[in-house]
């Protein structure tokens, strides 16, 4: 079998069209453009390529940015201090404070000052809250709601189906199992304590592996047929002194095996800002009392 590819940079297009034309017809009903602030401390060369990306793709979906870059010794008042100034911008509507952030500050504070309303990482623990009692209305995490969305390219409906979510992290594993129970999927999470992974991945109808821990996942870790997401990015240097981007999941095993299946780069990757985008203009809607 090969499994047919998940274009994950042709889905994400789609979701950045649908952003525009929503954000087009939130400005054409007489309301300002949404605005997304961006917040950088220090002088990470991966970060700053990011965040320029953000702020790229959000100008170009008609919405308005606002870049924060401020020095690495930065203390935690002051970030807490230019939060809470743009908490209190009516032009905000979302904020990002692009992690990680150097050691003199705590990222819970940080994540806990964000006006739960414009929390477009979903990170609040408010918003957390919220998705973990299946409350509507909340911001969700920017890559579990890429992924879900990726999901739905290839199951119409997804209700009943067995789901094994590899990794456990805040930003990823957790709130994407709780996007698939909130679907009615069957969930179950794996991490690094968990035994016998290989027999637990070959239950799996769905398989979303977010470990970064690279071809962690066989070919023969995989029920034939099933869905195979991949979140992992790791970037490895080949012998020729390239650097190259790979995946959690062997995808030359895995294609042979799965009945859909990610590609690295050009799966997940591409989702987590076009759901950044969407969830800006959400927020936006959200504070002009639209739903
Ligand atoms: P993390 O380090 O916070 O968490 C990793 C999780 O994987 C943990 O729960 C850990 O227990 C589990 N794990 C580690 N080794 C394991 C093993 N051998 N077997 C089973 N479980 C294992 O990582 P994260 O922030 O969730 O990121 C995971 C990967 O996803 C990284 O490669 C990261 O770069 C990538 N990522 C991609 C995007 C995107 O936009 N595509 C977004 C976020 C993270």
């Amino acid at each position: 079998m090969t499994a047919q590819l998940i274009d994950g940079k042709a889905i994400a297009a789609q979701v950045r069209r649908e952003v525009e034309e929503g954000v087009a017809a939130f400005v054409a009903a007489g309301w300002p453009a949404p605005g997304l602030a961006v917040v950088l401390v220090g002088e990470d060369p991966a970060s700053e390529v990011y965040v320029e990306n953000k702020v790229r793709q959000t100008e170009a979906v008609g919405m308005r940015s606002q870049r924060f870059v401020l020095p690495a010794g930065t203390s935690e008042d002051d970030l807490l201090a230019l939060i809470e100034q743009l908490n209190n911008d009516d032009s905000v509507s979302g904020i990002l404070v692009q992690f990680p952030l150097p050691p003199q500050i705590d990222v819970a504070n940080v994540i806990s000052a964000i006006d739960p309303g414009k929390d477009v990482d979903g990170f609040n623990p408010l918003n957390v809250g919220r998705l973990a009692a299946g409350l509507d209305g909340g911001l969700m995490p920017c890559t579990p709601m890429g992924v879900m969305r990726l999901i739905r390219s290839v199951h119409d409906d997804i209700a009943g189906l067995g789901v094994l979510v590899v990794g456990a992290s805040n930003v990823v594993g957790r709130p994407l199992a709780r996007l698939l129970l909130q679907a009615q999927c069957t969930v179950s999470i794996a991490h690094i304590r968990t035994t016998d992974l290989k027999k637990r991945c070959r239950e799996a109808d769905i398989l979303v592996v977010a470990t970064g821990v690279p071809g962690l996942i066989r070919g023969d870790f995989i029920k034939p047929g099933a869905t195979v997401i991949d979140v992992g990015i790791s970037r490895v240097r080949l012998p020729s002194g390239k650097d190259k981007l790979i995946g959690d999941v062997a995808f030359g095993e895995a294609v042979e095996v799965a009945g859909a299946i990610t590609p690295v780069p050009g799966g997940v990757g591409p989702m987590t800002i076009a759901y950044l985008l969407a969830n800006t203009l959400q927020a936006a809607k959200a504070s002009a009392g639209l739903a």
